[in-house]
């Protein structure tokens, strides 16, 4: 790909991080984009992306920089968590007690501790996977995740509904943040790395930053449009 036909990478990139409060996070959303387009963004400092398929994960963890810290953010089936155990920095969307056992049965074989967020559910898109409250609020309190030392639960993440409706997006961010409070205070108030909340994506960062996010996963306003 010829430089002159990329996408503004560095502009859009800068544009997005000078939108930022202190104290939230990018994740640069990747996915289906080549690699000139990350190498543009690292290239400016970015060093947070995020995927959400294996196969294309490995390709570019393969032939990128090596100190990328990679986000899987997609919907993680449990007979790949082995090929993205070795490398992967977190796994964004956790949403069974059986993916999170396997990401700590793989994380130990590699002798590593793999932080994960825990996936919410709360749009009103039935697609989408993730756990409601009450899943979220059973899971922890089977406390069998007590017992895995090789993940590290850091926090929540969720996808609002795909709407222009300002209200229902601060509905469902502002729902998200306070059953944040309620888990940390319940179960990880002496965890001070239970601290992120991953909500905000390219049409609703801004709603998403306001009620408490501290991670947008942004690819579009930074890379354009996918082509799949
Ligand atoms: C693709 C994706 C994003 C980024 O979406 P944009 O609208 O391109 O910013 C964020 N989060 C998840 C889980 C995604 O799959």
């Amino acid at each position: 790909m010829s430089s002159s036909n990329m996408y503004d990478v560095k502009g859009n990139l800068h544009r997005v991080l000078s939108s930022l409060p202190d104290g939230v996070r990018l994740v640069a959303i990747s996915k289906y984009h080549p690699n000139e387009y990350i190498e543009a963004a690292y290239a400016e400092g970015q060093r947070v992306f995020g995927e959400s398929h294996e196969q294309e994960l490995r390709q570019k963890h393969e032939s990128l920089p090596k100190d990328i810290v990679w986000h899987f953010i997609g919907h993680l089936q449990t007979n790949k968590v082995k090929y993205i155990a070795p490398y992967i920095d977190m796994v964004e969307a956790v949403d069974s007690l059986r993916l999170l056992s396997e990401i700590d049965k793989q994380a130990a074989r590699c002798g590593r501790v793999i932080d994960v967020l825990l996936e919410l559910h709360i749009a009103e898109e039935s697609t989408k996977y993730g756990l409601t409250l009450d899943d979220c609020r059973q899971l922890l309190a089977g406390g069998e995740w007590r017992e895995m030392a090789h993940v590290r639960i850091c926090g929540l993440m969720m996808m609002a509904s795909l709407t222009d409706d300002q209200e229902q997006l601060r509905r469902e961010f502002t729902t998200a943040a306070d059953f944040f409070d309620e888990v940390k205070a319940q179960y990880f108030a002496d965890a001070p790395w239970f601290c992120e909340r991953s909500w905000g994506m390219s049409d609703d960062y801004l709603t998403a930053v306001e009620c408490r996010s501290t991670m947008v996963r942004i690819g579009t306003s930074i890379f354009g449009p996918r082509v799949y």
